[in-house]
């Protein structure tokens, strides 16, 4: 029997409508801009959220790493919440490709205007390092995948604007924010100078992500892009997916967060477990191990014999994540799974 996979949403594989649609797209050499299906979906996308522009990028990574490079200089200091993805999950990529030191703030993911106000670096005195860039990450990964409150985007993005400060939305999931708040993606976008979103993710495709803003930001984003390496040809056959998800698996993200609930309810009956049920918003679920319990290392080995995939996120905390590839039976037997090993 196959394994239950939770350990992420990068994991589903394409369907087989997703593979025909990719067979099927018509392609041509990006560099030079005449790839029809990618330009159709940078097109699609800009529309989807409220952007002059959007491009192509291979990987979430590198399209916060081109953001960064785009809206900063080496030295700027960013304001981003605690634990994102740019610190965290990007091998020092910041600092290594961008040469700018990441402050998180807040807590569990989330900040609010008073937060960033305090976090800023007075100007002026040439011994601190000029804050430059605020980054929101929505929903948040190693929050458990809560929806960033949007009053909240709204506040700290017009303080950042008021100060000259430029504003960046990781939005790798932000189709799961905007199924689970029922605000549309631009609605979400419409704040921030520049914004991420994945195919990868939530939505199923093999790859890809997409970098969305002002024309003469996505014009310095494509240079940055080429630096990196990350500039391709035939794309088509990428992008084509990536419509196919954006027409076809964007609604049933509804039913992923539901598979999520349902999990999330099932291991927070477990007295071992330390679980905040008010942060299982979207598709993720974090749980702690109280002390006494197994830890996660022992408890992802043994959930593996029984052929339910989840990730030891740190030495006690587990992640499990929802997507197109879990069948809610899939879950109910996961769960099943999970609470006879953490009773
Ligand atoms: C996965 C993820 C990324 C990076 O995407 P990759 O395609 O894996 O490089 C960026 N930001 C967030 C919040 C993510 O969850």
């Amino acid at each position: 029997m196959l394994p239950i996979d939770l350990r992420s949403d990068t994991v589903t594989r394409p369907t087989d409508a997703m593979r025909a649609a990719m067979a099927a797209a018509p392609v041509g050499d990006d560099q030079y801009g005449e790839d029809p299906t990618t330009n159709l979906l940078q097109q699609r996308c800009a529309e989807l959220l409220g952007k002059e522009r959007a491009l192509w990028l291979p990987s979430g990574t590198m399209a916060n790493q081109v953001a960064l490079r785009v809206l900063t200089r080496p030295g700027d200091e960013v304001i981003a919440s605690r634990e994102c993805h740019a610190a965290w999950h990007e091998t020092g990529g910041a600092a290594a490709n961008a040469g700018v030191q990441i402050v998180e703030v807040g807590a569990g993911g989330l900040f609010t205007r008073e937060q960033f106000e305090a976090a800023i670096k007075p100007r002026g005195l040439p011994v601190f390092p000029p804050t430059t860039l605020v980054e929101i990450e929505n929903t948040h990964n190693r929050g458990g995948g809560l929806v960033f409150p949007q009053r909240d985007v709204e506040a700290i993005c017009s303080a950042a604007r008021e100060r000259g400060i430029a504003s960046f939305l990781d939005g790798a999931r932000l189709w799961n924010a905007a199924v689970a708040s029922g605000r549309s993606e631009a609605e979400l976008a419409a704040p921030f100078d520049l914004v991420a979103v994945a195919f990868s993710k939530g939505l199923g495709a093999p790859g890809g992500s997409l970098l969305a803003g002002r024309k003469e930001l996505i014009v310095v984003a494509d240079r940055q892009r080429r630096m990196m390496g990350g500039a391709m040809r035939q794309n088509g056959i990428f992008a084509a997916a990536a419509l196919h998800a954006i027409d076809q698996h964007r609604e049933r993200l509804r039913e992923d967060h539901a598979n999520a609930c349902a999990l999330a309810e099932a291991i927070a009956a477990c007295t071992a477990v330390d679980i905040d049920l008010a942060t299982v918003q979207t598709n993720i679920v974090i749980w702690r191990l109280k002390p006494g319990a197994a830890d996660a290392a022992a408890l992802v080995a043994c959930a593996r014999e029984q052929g339910v995939l989840v990730s030891a996120f740190a030495a006690r905390t587990v992640r499990a994540v929802t997507h197109l590839d879990v069948s809610a039976a899939q879950i109910a037997r996961a769960a099943e799974v999970l609470r006879a090993l953490l009773a």
